[in-house]
Order: C-alpha cells, then sequence, then structure tokens
C-alpha cells in the first residue's frame, strides 16, 4: 500500500502544474495512461500573454522562456468583414506570447513536476478508486500488469475534456454550444517575414480555419464546422480539405506563401466548449480542459489548465490542512464559474460579430445561441450563489 498526499490524473499541462505546485509540501503521485514516447498530435496551439505572470508567480518564468517557444505577435483575422483585421499582442500589458512546440512544453513542465519530487507514473490507469472514512483507496495498474494499491487524501483529475475520473464520482458534462468539430493536419512550410509570428483566423460560410506556425518549418491548418453539415464529411482526405480551404482566400494565400505542403493523414476532434457540473466534490478537483474545455477561437485552453492546476493545488493543499472540505470544493466551484461566465459572453461577441451568411446554418445556429448562452450565465451565476 502505497501512501501519497495526492493522487493526480493526467499529466497534460492541467495535470503537470498542480503536481508541481503540491510537490514542495506534500507527497504527490501523478500518473498518465499514455507513455509520453510518441508525441501527440501538433495542433498548433497558442499561448496567451498573461501566462508570464503564472509562470512567474510559480517560479518557472526564467525556466519557460529558456525553452525558446517561437514568439505569438496576435492574430490576422478575416472575420466578419472583407478584408483583414489584425489584433497585435504588442499592445498586450503582458507583451507577446507564444506559438507553443507542445510536445515540449509538455515534457519540460513534467520534468518540473518531477525535479520538485513529484512521483510520475506513465503509463498507469486507475481501474478502482473509492472513498471511505480515511479518505480516497485507488488500484494503479502499470505496464506489464503491474498492480498496486494507493492510499490518498485528495485527488485532482485533469485527464483532460473526458474528465474520465470525474465522471465516475458522479459528475456531468455538459455544453450550451452547438457541436463542432475540428478538423485539421500538419505540413511542411517555409515562414516568411509577414506569416512568422502570425496565427491566421478566416471564417467562411460553413465554419472557420485558422493556420499557425509549428516548429521545425511545419504548419498546422484547422478547420471547424458542425458534424452534421456536408463539409463535415471533408474530414475524409487531406485533398478534400486542401481544396476547401481554396474557399478562403486570406488563409489560401498564406499558405501558398508559406509553400505549405501537407502529408499524412487529417485528424478530427470534438472542437466544441464544455463543462463538468460539478468541477469538485469532497476532496476531488477538476482541472484543465477536465473542468471547462473552450471552442479554439478562445485560445485558452492551456492557460487555464495552467491556471487551474495551480488553483487545484492551492485547494487540495488546503483541504489537507484540515479547512471545511464542502467550504473548499465551493470556493473552487465559483472559481470556474466565473471563468465560464466570462468565456461565454465572449465567445458570444466574437461570432455575433460574423453576420455575412446569416442563413447558412453553421452562423445561424450560433447566433441563436443567445438566449441559451443567457440560460447557460444565469445557471452558472446560481451555481456560483450557492457556493457561497
Ligand atoms: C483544434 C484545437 C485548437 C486549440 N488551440 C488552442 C490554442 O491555440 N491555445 C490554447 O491555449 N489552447 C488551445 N486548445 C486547447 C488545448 O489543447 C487544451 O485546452 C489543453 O491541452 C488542455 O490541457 P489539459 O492538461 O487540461 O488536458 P490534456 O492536454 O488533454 O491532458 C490530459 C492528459 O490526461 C491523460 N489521461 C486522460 N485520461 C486518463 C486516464 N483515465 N488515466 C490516466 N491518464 C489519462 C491524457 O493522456 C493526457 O496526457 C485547442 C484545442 C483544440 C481541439
Amino acid at each position: 500500500m502505497t501512501e501519497v498526499d495526492v493522487l493526480v490524473v493526467g499529466a497534460g499541462p492541467a495535470g503537470a502544474t498542480a503536481a508541481l505546485n503540491l510537490a514542495p509540501t506534500r507527497n504527490v503521485l501523478l500518473l498518465d495512461w499514455r507513455d509520453f514516447r510518441s508525441p501527440g498530435g501538433a495542433i498548433g496551439e497558442s499561448l496567451v500573454p498573461a501566462a508570464r505572470r503564472l509562470f512567474s508567480d510559480m517560479g518557472l518564468l526564467e525556466a519557460f522562456l529558456a525553452g525558446g517557444h517561437a514568439p505569438w505577435y496576435g492574430n490576422r483575422s478575416a472575420w466578419g468583414g472583407e478584408g483583414i483585421a489584425e489584433s497585435d499582442l504588442i499592445r498586450d500589458i503582458d507583451g507577446h506570447g507564444w506559438h507553443l512546440d507542445r510536445a515540449l512544453f509538455d515534457a519540460w513542465l513534467r520534468q518540473m513536476a518531477v525535479e520538485r519530487g513529484v512521483r510520475l507514473f506513465a503509463p498507469a490507469r486507475v481501474p478502482f478508486i473509492e472513498r471511505d472514512s480515511q479518505g480516497w483507496r485507488a488500484k494503479v495498474s502499470g505496464h506489464a500488469g503491474s498492480v498496486f494499491d494507493i492510499r490518498a487524501g485528495a485527488v485532482v483529475d485533469a485527464s483532460g475534456k473526458f474528465a474520465t475520473l470525474a465522471r465516475r464520482f458522479g459528475a456531468r458534462q455538459g455544453s450550451a454550444e452547438p457541436r463542432m468539430i475540428g478538423v485539421w493536419l500538419a505540413g511542411d512550410a517555409r515562414e516568411t517575414p509577414s506569416t512568422g509570428g502570425f496565427t491566421m483566423v478566416e471564417a467562411m460560410e460553413d465554419g472557420w480555419w485558422y493556420t499557425a506556425p509549428l516548429p521545425h518549418a511545419r504548419r498546422a491548418l484547422a478547420f471547424h464546422t458542425d458534424p452534421d453539415l456536408p463539409s463535415g464529411r471533408i474530414a475524409r482526405s487531406a485533398a478534400a480539405l486542401m481544396r476547401h480551404a481554396a474557399g478562403a482566400p486570406f488563409l489560401a494565400a498564406t499558405l501558398k506563401e508559406c509553400g505549405f505542403s501537407c502529408e499524412g493523414e487529417v485528424r478530427l476532434t470534438i472542437a466544441n466548449g464544455g463543462a463538468l457540473y460539478p468541477v469538485a466534490g469532497p476532496a476531488w478537483f477538476a482541472a484543465g480542459d477536465a473542468a471547462i474545455h473552450f471552442d479554439p477561437l478562445a485560445s485558452q485552453g492551456i492557460f487555464n489548465a495552467l491556471f487551474t492546476g495551480l488553483a487545484s493545488a492551492e485547494a487540495a493543499d488546503r483541504l489537507l490542512e484540515g479547512d471545511d472540505p464542502e467550504g473548499v470544493a465551493e470556493g473552487y466551484i465559483r472559481l470556474i464559474a466565473g471563468i465560464e461566465t466570462a468565456y461565454r459572453s465572449r465567445r458570444m461577441v466574437y461570432y455575433c460579430q460574423e453576420r455575412r451568411w446569416p442563413g447558412a446554418p453553421f452562423w445561424a445556429r450560433r447566433h441563436a445561441e443567445r438566449p441559451m448562452a443567457e440560460r447557460a450565465q444565469g445557471e452558472a451565476a446560481v451555481r456560483r450563489d450557492r457556493a457561497g
């Protein structure tokens, strides 16, 4: 029987951040069902400038900057009008953001956690977990069939948008957004002075695109649409996706300028936002995408993983310190409800800015969301009030 203070399930940005912030004072086991030998897909994520402050609070800013992630200077958007609008992060009080080398970033955060004393176990799963009067009792299974028992005082579910652990504790996931898929691929590209450092976003009748630079002279291209629309079927081939991209003139010009050439398969992911209810309970907390995940238009997922990773570590620490468990869970629920409210209203503003295709189902569905979003916001406010 291994005894730990906190069991963190999922070693992505949220889980690694929770673990590394607990490690100086707590005994932490971090596990993930991946073995990390094969890097995940490169979807072209950018990290918002405000992350600089979080890294600074966590004592990680210098080490993060030494990682050499490419600067992200802003977005060029063909959205809501015929021309291009540029949002320039140089005016942001925190300076520029970053086009992350995601594999490097995740491995670095895990390494920081291990250097601070976290025990990392991967690949590993939790086939059984239950709470009794002394805390959590779980079985952990590793490779080659090894199984061991653990006891933990608190659990952080950082398993990503499917919240596999919290759903076993009875939490449910919900979304007030229409279902949306992201279809994406990566390819070789030579950045030029005008394309490097910027994400290009372009709306079209049946969805919207982005393309962003990746490390090692590569670039990501992604299209977001509704799965039931004819364009939802272009997921089948890279050639079909590229033909569809030709209908977005600014995006196509960027790809041409970079000499973008794609190979390999097209990947598909669920891309609409959603949230978990509740995000915390007796001695457990959900962090990152497991707690709340966003429409990619927000570019907020990794910042949120860092922020809620840190917040869940603080909540778990207070619980272990002997604070009232209900009060700790309620404070955490209130924090995430605040994030949800801010995200919903910002997302609504973006989608309502695009009015060029009022009859097109993709846009009509999002414009019709306003009453739904207002209801969801009302519900989030009620949850916040109930929590304190
Ligand atoms: C198309 C698209 C574009 C995006 N663009 C951006 C962007 O520009 N900027 C941005 O900030 N965000 C972006 N995001 C969101 C971002 O990718 C996520 O928010 C971020 O990865 C969440 O981190 P996480 O640690 O919560 O979860 P994850 O990164 O998903 O990590 C979860 C970990 O848990 C492990 N795991 C899962 N289940 C179990 C289990 N049962 N047992 C053990 N381990 C488990 C997984 O293997 C994984 O390692 C985008 C997302 C999409 C889909």
